[in-house]
């Protein structure tokens, strides 16, 4: 382990003074990623901000009837919070789907977003990784790559993005609100992960010396008619090799209004606006699904060993659409076992 200086930041503004001027440093909130990269020498930090006392820890209902999630709020809060249990039940069924309930216990919502690639390559400071070490080589893309992306990917990086929660959040158009020395600014969920092209180095358009304070979602959570499916190697505690959220608009059997995102396929959860066009106005049936899952998968790339991903995801999208159609949502939030 390395040596790190470890601090304590009392409100936000003594977090980002905290942060400022110094690249090297690092906040962590649950621990469950950080600490983990840090053992592995994968994350060099010399400054811990341990900002688990800051007040941002509450769900708040918006003036304009959405909602507001702190950045501190525990995963498994998330997920059985009635509000989010009631009108984003997407969110709830995706959170759920992610890690143990020891991990969601203490993981973050900020944190959640901010996790880094499951790519072992990235974990093995023995292997090239450009995402580790820019300009040294992607050990993935002629090796193991069974996880690894089918769609946006580039010659510098086919990592995937890991994470259950951001899924539901970039199909419910989220809006990430951060803070730095600097002032404050709203992030659209779509633009906050990047993809890898030649700066895999770089997840997210998170500035250095920036804080995340919350993650705000819009009136529209498509309660009624929506899924999250994830299909993995174990039923639990294993990360997605697809997953799929849907929220459906329906006027009897029509879409008013369609959208899918998918995760464990991209460096980014993956939303593509021509595949969610082929919905609009069609009868909600196999044939739209299935066109709609075509047009999603047109430029699916796959490598050595992954490209079973690539109808896998057709698959998964097609069943994912039906069943958010017929409102019999594959996964619900496990009733409270904390
Ligand atoms: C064994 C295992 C299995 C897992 N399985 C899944 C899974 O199936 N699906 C899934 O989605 N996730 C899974 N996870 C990942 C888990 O969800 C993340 O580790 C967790 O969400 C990270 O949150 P944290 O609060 O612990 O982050 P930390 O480890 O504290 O921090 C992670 C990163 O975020 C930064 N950070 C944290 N909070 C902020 C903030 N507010 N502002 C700016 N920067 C911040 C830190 O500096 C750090 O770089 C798994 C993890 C483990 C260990
Ligand atoms: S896929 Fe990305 S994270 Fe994995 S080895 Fe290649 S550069 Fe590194």
């Amino acid at each position: 382990m390395i040596n790190f200086q470890y601090t304590r930041a009392n409100d936000v503004a003594d977090a980002v003074r905290q942060i400022a001027g110094n690249p090297n440093a690092k906040f962590v909130a649950g621990g469950t990623n950080l600490i983990d990269l840090m053992k592995m020498d994968v994350e060099r930090p010399n400054k811990v901000i341990d900002i688990t006392r800051l007040p941002l820890k509450q769900v708040e209902n918006t003036p304009g009837g959405g909602l507001r999630i702190g950045a501190l709020v525990r995963n498994t809060d998330v997920a059985y919070h009635p509000l989010v249990e009631e009108r984003y039940p997407v969110l709830a069924s995706a959170v759920m789907a992610g890690a143990s309930h020891q991990l969601r216990n203490m993981a973050s919502t900020g944190g959640n977003l901010l996790q880094r690639t499951r790519c072992h390559y990235f974990y093995d400071i023995g292997t090239p990784c450009n995402k580790r070490e820019p300009g040294s080589g992607c050990s993935a893309i002629d090796g193991h790559n069974r996880m690894h992306a089918i769609l946006g990917a580039s010659d510098g990086c086919i990592a995937v993005h890991p994470s259950d929660m951001c899924v539901a959040l970039a199909l419910l158009e989220a809006t990430v609100h951060v803070s730095s020395a600097s002032g404050d600014r709203v992030i659209a969920f779509s633009e906050f992960h990047r993809l890898p092209g030649d700066t895999p180095q770089r997840d997210t358009n998170l500035n250095a010396g920036e804080i995340i304070t919350a993650v705000e979602l819009p009136p529209k959570g498509f309660a009624k008619n929506y899924t999250y499916l994830k299909i993995r190697d174990r039923l639990s505690y294993a990360f997605a090799l697809v997953s799929v959220a849907v929220g459906l608009e329906l006027d009897g059997d029509t879409i008013k209004e369609g959208r899918f995102a998918l995760g464990g396929v991209a460096h980014k959860p993956w939303r593509d606006p021509q595949a969610e066009a082929e919905l609009r106005g069609q009868p909600a049936n196999a044939a739209t699904f299935a066109r709609a899952a075509d047009v999603l998968l047109h430029d699916a790339k796959g490598y050595a060993h992954n490209t079973f991903k690539i109808d896998l995801a057709r698959r998964c999208t097609v069943r994912a659409l039906t069943q958010a159609a017929r409102g019999t949502p594959q996964s619900q939030s496990a009733k409270k076992i904390v």
